[in-house]
């Protein structure tokens, strides 16, 4: 994320051996608040939250403007100021990104960061929040909320798994035939899911076991492992609580644009439902295989 230069000046003075976790933070903060820029503000804002000087900023743009909201309805989660933006307005979804692109972790391939944005965004101009808490008619809870994750990827460290909507970023690898392998093994050794065979030059990959880490492809001097575009695996209905359940996989290998459109389709589920189930529940109810028919 760029930083104006009063918001840099302002990082400067900050002592060298925290300034790495106060940028983290401070453009954490700032993303939650849907800016693409850090300025003075920005830095101000972080550290009053983090002084507890105003309520912490912990959410995106709201969809509510000034408009007060029912206060009974939030009394409950009123106990949890991760629920609510800087203004004091509900938000109810929260979307976690792994930290990959911010400490330029090794495995990373896409940073979550990005996605996320643009989830953001989808469920702002969607009027999530908004919806959802008009579709709720007594109290509002913590577990009415959705939980979203991306991870740069497949490590997880988000933890997209336990989800109502997970994502992590995946590099497709392939081998090319035209490319001559010189069994240097350098692929074998690297590939943490044994996945990799090389035998007489000929290299196969065992597409069950792959992760599509990418890793593999990186180490391959001779080019005979390649990777695609960089794609999403998309999985839905992660939980946790008295009985967790691991997300289910939807998408496999999907673009940014079909992503969105699983959101989408995760999103109107959960409005249009009648009941105020947990979203693995709707998806037992609907069958997984409906949900992909829609995407
Ligand atoms: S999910 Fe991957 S890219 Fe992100 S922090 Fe973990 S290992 Fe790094
Ligand atoms: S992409 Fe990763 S998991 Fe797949 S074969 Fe290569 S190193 Fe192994
Ligand atoms: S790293 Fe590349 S060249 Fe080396 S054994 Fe694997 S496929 Fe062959």
């Amino acid at each position: 994320m760029e930083w104006n230069k009063s918001a840099s000046l302002l990082l400067e003075k900050v002592p060298p051996f925290v300034q790495k976790t106060v940028r983290e933070k401070v453009e954490t903060l700032a993303r939650e608040r849907g800016k693409t820029l850090v300025t003075e503000a920005e830095v101000m804002a972080a550290r009053d939250s983090f002084m507890n000087k105003t309520p912490p900023i912990t959410a995106a743009p709201h969809a509510f403007g000034k408009k007060s909201v029912d206060n009974k309805k939030l009394s409950i989660l009123k106990k949890y100021p991760k629920y609510f933006d800087n203004d004091g307005n509900p938000v109810l979804y929260q979307i976690k990104t792994c930290r990959g692109a911010e400490v330029n972790c090794p495995f990373l391939i896409a940073d979550s960061n990005v996605l996320a944005d643009k989830i953001r965004n989808r469920l702002e101009e969607l009027k999530f929040t908004e919806k959802l808490m008009n579709k709720i008619e007594g109290q509002i809870l913590p577990h009415h909320s959705m939980k979203l994750a991306v991870s740069g990827c497949p490590n997880s460290c988000s933890m997209p798994q336990i989800k109502d909507f997970g994502v992590h970023a995946i590099e497709p690898v392939l081998v090319d035939p035209a490319s001559e392998c010189i069994e240097c093994m350098k692929c074998v050794e690297t590939c943490r899911e044994d996945a990799i065979t090389v035998q007489g030059g000929h290299v196969t990959i065992d597409m069950e076991k792959c992760v599509h880490c990418g890793l593999c492809a990186k180490v391959c001097p001779s080019g005979s492992i390649k990777t695609g575009k960089k794609k999403y695996r998309v999985m839905i209905g992660g939980k946790v609580g008295r009985h967790p359940k691991f997300a289910i996989e939807i998408l496999p290998q999907a673009d940014e644009s079909t992503t969105l459109k699983a959101l989408d389709v995760c999103v109107e589920m959960i409005l249009s439902s009648k009941t105020e189930h947990r979203f693995r529940a709707l998806l037992e109810q609907q069958g997984i295989e409906e949900i992909k028919k829609r995407i």
